[in-house]
């Protein structure tokens, strides 16, 4: 058994500090680590406990009409806040789709963030291939299981996907991730924050070492009126995403004046469809135009022996979580 010590952060200063200290890490609500230290997947030295720092667990109102949502803010109650549910209805659409209500009372906005992939290869430490856990040791799911991976800018070192709904919507919604570190604060745009694995798979974020996670901002609602997140799972409740897709209009009539759309379960991180969004900028929504946005979403898509179903079901359920964000549940003409 390794020696584990414990430190409890008074401050986000103090955290930074206590991080820099070797084999050190950060824990929220331990939802994902300590499954991983249960596996014998993470094997930190010094656990830097940030749950009682104060100020991060509110959501605040910015003077630009966004909200900021503190890292500590625990996924139920993100997913509850009125300002959250009222207007950014998609974030909290995504937020009740994840894992069960046990664990959304426990996990934190930035623990979300920063959530593994549910690869089993990976968890599993009893296959030797798995270049997230072992770099250069392979990777068992290329010619493994591997229906529930990457169909979008996979490498031929990993092919995992990101596991979270809340970051599915963030990505939608060009969320700002706000961190400090033992360089001071900076920010870091949604887009920018998690990795595709090329070479490295097993570095999941652009996060440098040391720091944390404090809030998440959002900017002004724009897509209160038409925003939909639809989760297509094996099973109705904790289950994560075969593909889900998060939708964002802003309407003019029947024509679309913007389009958002996130894809999740599709690759290593949540996927922006930014030509399906070009396709439907300034169209009338029909049938036809978004059938169209919907399988140019998927040009690239370089499906796995087990997961070609994906293409079909992204194409499918983008056009579902269009209609419903536009507020035709029923489809278009
Ligand atoms: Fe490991 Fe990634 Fe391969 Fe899964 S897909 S076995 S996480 S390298």
């Amino acid at each position: 058994m390794d020696a584990i010590s414990y430190e409890r952060a008074g401050d986000v200063a103090g955290a930074v500090r206590a991080a820099q200290q070797s084999g050190a890490v950060f824990i929220g609500g331990g939802t994902n680590l300590l499954d991983l230290m249960k596996g014998g997947v993470a094997r930190p030295m010094r656990l830097i406990d940030i749950t009682h720092i104060s100020g991060l667990d509110t959501v605040t109102t910015l003077p630009d009409g966004g909200i900021r949502l503190g890292a500590l803010v625990r996924n139920s109650d993100a997913a509850n806040h009125a300002l959250v549910r009222e207007q950014y209805p998609l974030l909290s659409q995504a937020f009740l789709a994840g894992a069960s209500s046990q664990l959304r009372n426990m996990a934190t906005v930035g623990g979300n963030l920063l959530q593994r992939t549910r690869c089993g290869y990976f968890y599993d430490t009893a296959f030797t291939q798995c270049n997230k856990r072992m770099p250069g040791s392979g990777c068992a799911a290329l010619d493994g299981h591997n229906r529930t991976h990457a169909i979008l800018g996979a490498s031929p070192q990993c092919i995992a996907v990101n596991p979270s709904d809340m970051s599915v919507a963030l990505a939608a919604l060009d969320a700002v991730v706000r961190v400090t570190g033992p360089a001071g604060e900076r920010t870091i745009a949604f887009a920018d924050f998690h990795r595709l694995p090329g070479d490295r798979p097993d570095v999941d974020t652009t996060l440098q070492p040391g720091e944390l996670i404090t809030a998440v901002d959002l900017l002004p609602p724009l897509f209160s009126a038409n925003s939909h997140y639809l989760k297509v799972r094996d099973r109705a409740s904790y289950a994560f995403a075969l593909i889900s897709v998060a939708a964002a209009l802003q309407m003019d009539g029947t024509r679309v004046k913007t389009a958002r759309i996130a894809l999740g379960g599709v690759a290593h991180k949540p996927w922006r469809a930014s030509v399906a969004e070009q396709m439907l900028n300034g169209q009338p929504l029909t049938q036809a135009t978004l059938n169209n946005a919907a399988s140019a979403a998927l040009r690239e898509a370089r499906p796995q022996r087990e997961n070609r179903f994906k293409v079909e079901l992204a194409q499918r359920a983008i056009v579902r979580a269009v209609n419903q964000a536009a507020g035709h549940a029923g489809g278009v003409a």
